[in-house]
């Protein structure tokens, strides 16, 4: 029997109207995608703090209403005119990184990941808070089977962001790596900087965390509450890397005195107040403070990938779409062991 799509034309979709508003959830039509686009049905969305952007306005020039989300996963349900690398029935995942120009100059030197002016999904165009979403062929990274839907959508930002800052770190196996935060992206960083073969040190405040930071990968945990981690760190002949993911610049600055010889700071916890290190600190060892920000969709693959063959995945509590205010909420009250992902 054939099946009549334009019966069922709509989908629930839960958007923001204004900045600082409400989430409501509405009815819309499925849209069409346009050339250079699929419609992907959702089937698992994250919820990410950087979904604040969207909610409360955070960056200029946000159309609304808009849809946030940028950990999707889903199936490509129909395909737009010049797309030939993506099939009806594949498995999709949408990142943080919703599309480059093409054009600019970094795009021309094959730096995507900078793009003047790259998209962001569930900012730039709705993302994935709905049944169903359009993306340009751009932002699309192909989901491995293994991993179902609600474990590939947190890869799609924690995961690439913690395991692709980790990859550019220019940490090798063998070297000290401290991972400062046991949450959403720190529970992620800890895994991928054990599978990556670096002896992890894993920082939390509390005591509270050490069981579950060695579960997870780390070899050593300090509670940085009880102890000065960054002299903890230099007893152990200072770290190569540390991951900085908890978003507090003040412990971040305390931290950086735990980094060796060449070592790095790489921040990837996003906040807006000063990390405070002196010349001097970076300059006697030449060590250095770095940010890294996702990643473009083959990185999302090589995450996924890497997660596949190794078993990193996200510990994760879902919502049903319905109650994504609940979800959000239980996201920003920190308190969420440690993903939430939205299931459609
Ligand atoms: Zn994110
Ligand atoms: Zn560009």
């Amino acid at each position: 029997m054939p099946t009549t799509k334009t019966a069922t034309a709509t989908m629930r979709v839960a958007q923001i109207s204004k900045p600082g508003g409400d989430f409501e959830i509405v009815e819309r039509e499925i849209p069409k995608p346009g050339a250079g686009q699929v419609l992907i049905k959702v089937q698992a969305c994250g919820v990410c703090h950087s979904d604040v952007l969207t909610k409360e306005g955070g960056l200029p020039g946000i159309e609304y209403p808009r849809v946030p989300g940028h950990e999707v996963a889903g199936v490509v349900h129909e395909v737009g005119s010049n797309v030939t690398a993506w099939k009806v029935g594949q498995r999709v995942g949408v990142g943080w990184h919703g599309g480059q120009d093409g054009t600019c100059l970094q795009c021309r030197r094959g730096d995507f990941r900078n793009c003047q002016n790259a998209k962001i999904t569930g900012i730039s165009y709705d993302g994935g808070y709905q049944q169903y979403m359009i993306a340009p062929v751009e932002a699309l990274a192909a989901i491995p089977e293994t991993l179902s839907d609600v474990e590939a959508a947190p890869l799609m930002c924690a995961g690439i962001t913690t395991f692709n800052a980790l990859r550019h770190s220019g940490a090798l196996p063998g070297d000290l790596v401290a991972v400062q935060g046991i949450g959403g992206l720190g529970h992620l960083g800890i895994q991928f900087a054990n599978k990556c073969g670096y002896k992890v040190a894993a920082i939390g405040r509390g005591s509270e965390n050490a069981v579950l930071a060695k579960k997870l990968g780390a070899h050593v945990y300090f509670d940085s509450k009880a102890s000065n981690a960054a002299q903890e760190l230099q007893k152990m002949g200072g770290a190569q890397v540390i991951l900085a993911t908890a978003p507090s610049s003040k412990a971040m600055s305390e931290l950086s005195d735990g980094l060796g010889p060449n070592g790095k700071l790489m921040v990837i916890g996003a906040t807006f107040d000063p990390i405070e290190v002196t010349p001097a600190q970076l300059i006697f060892g030449s060590k250095s403070v770095q940010g890294w920000a996702a990643g473009t969709p083959t990185d999302s693959e090589d995450t996924l990938r890497c997660a596949e063959l190794t078993g990193v995945r996200a510990m994760i509590e879902t919502y049903p779409l319905e109650k994504a205010a609940e979800a959000y909420a239980r996201m920003m009250s920190g308190d969420a062991k440690f993903r939430v992902v939205l299931t459609m």
